[in-house]
């Protein structure tokens, strides 16, 4: 992936200032500054806002490295703050289907997923988030019941819906459109193995749909596994977007993932790229985090963003109201960052254009 660009530099000079001191940070820009590279359309409409600082509602840390940390002040409520301004980002030249992958359990993968897409689809882009785990996190934070009875993955997979019967609007935007995974889709895996062209059943489905269906964005959430549900995605997607999480043993299993990553590319999908690291549950107030953020960046140089999503008791709780935390608290700091990382991922694939 190609890097660089002036607008990228602009982001990384922004990011710099990131986690700069305890409990309070210093926020990245949503998108960089527009830029005569960057900023082809005159038409699209930029908003940069100033850098933030403000007393994030940080989730308690568990670093045993750092017992300050744990015995940390009782954290100072948010201040209020004005509702963000919508930034439009650019449409990529062609459908960006991303698979969310990292077999390594509650690193963020579902959270990731859902939180982009939002972010996407308040850039003005469509998106498309096909829930392939079982748990169904995913539909649940995009407002979309995954009860007895409903359609969705499973049915695309292993019966003979198309993903268009299936699909249901979000309730957290209109321009995000949800395969939900339903309950049946626990019994995939098995019932994968015995059939036809097994691992190319939803590239079958995404093509079809695409087809007649015009969306900029397509996010598949994978369980923490590299089963048959994940190897489907990894053959339908044409980019991998790796969340690692700030914490102990943040690289392990990674490297069976590449390995996996090669193998589909030699045998099924010659089009698949990693392209994007994504660092997740930072906080600033442990040295772990730092380290496990300096590693990961020595490991992929040019994928990792620079935007890290934070520790935030905001995101965690999003979901048990059935929401991203781009509604339900669209001023925190997670969703400063996850608005940042989209931005990142938009422009980055402008710039590659
Ligand atoms: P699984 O492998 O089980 O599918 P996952 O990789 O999809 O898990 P998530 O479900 O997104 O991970 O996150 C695991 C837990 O961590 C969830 O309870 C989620 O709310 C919480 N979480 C995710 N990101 C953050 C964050 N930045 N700050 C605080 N909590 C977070
Ligand atoms: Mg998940």
């Amino acid at each position: 992936m190609e890097e660089q660009t002036p607008g990228i530099d602009a982001l990384a000079n922004v990011s710099r200032e990131t986690f700069d001191d305890g409990q309070t940070m210093r926020i990245p820009y949503p998108i960089p500054a527009p830029t005569a590279a960057l900023a082809p359309d005159p038409g699209v409409a930029h908003v940069v806002a100033p850098p933030m600082s403000v007393n994030d509602e940080l989730a308690p840390s568990h670093d045993p490295d750092n017992p300050s940390a744990r015995r940390a002040a009782p954290l100072a409520p948010e201040p209020v703050q004005t509702a963000p301004r919508a930034v439009t980002l650019p449409h990529p030249s062609h459908t960006r289907i991303f698979v969310v992958a990292n077999q390594k359990g509650g690193v963020g993968k579902t959270t990731t997923a859902v939180n982009l897409a939002v972010a996407l689809a308040q850039g003005d882009l469509r998106v498309l988030v096909i829930d392939l785990d079982p748990q169904g996190n995913a539909s649940t934070a995009l407002g979309v019941e995954h009860r007895l009875g409903a359609r969705g993955s499973y049915e695309v997979l292993l019966q003979s819906d198309t993903i268009a019967d299936d699909v249901v609007t979000s309730t957290e935007d209109p321009r995000v459109q949800v395969l939900p995974a339903t309950l049946d889709l626990a019994g995939a895996e098995i019932e994968l193995v015995s059939q036809v062209a097994r691992e190319k059943r939803l590239d079958k489905a995404l093509k079809r749909y695409l087809q007649d269906h015009p969306v900029d964005y397509v996010l598949i959430d994978c369980p923490p596994a590299l089963g048959l549900l994940t190897i489907n995605a990894l053959v339908a997607a044409n980019e991998i977007l790796l969340p690692i999480q700030c914490e102990y043993y943040a690289l392990e299993g990674v490297t069976q993932l590449v390995r996996t990553i090669d193998l589909i590319k030699s045998d099924l999908n010659d089009n698949l790229a990693l392209s994007t690291v994504l660092l997740t549950m930072f906080d600033s107030r442990t040295k772990l985090s730092s380290q496990v953020a300096d590693e990961v960046r020595a490991h992929f140089a040019g994928q990792t963003l620079d935007t890290v999503i934070p520790r935030s008791v905001r995101i965690s709780e999003a979901p048990s109201y059935g929401q991203t935390v781009l509604t339900y608290d669209p001023s925190s700091v997670g969703s400063r960052t996850y608005r940042a990382a989209a931005g990142e991922i938009a422009w980055r694939g402008a710039s590659n254009q």
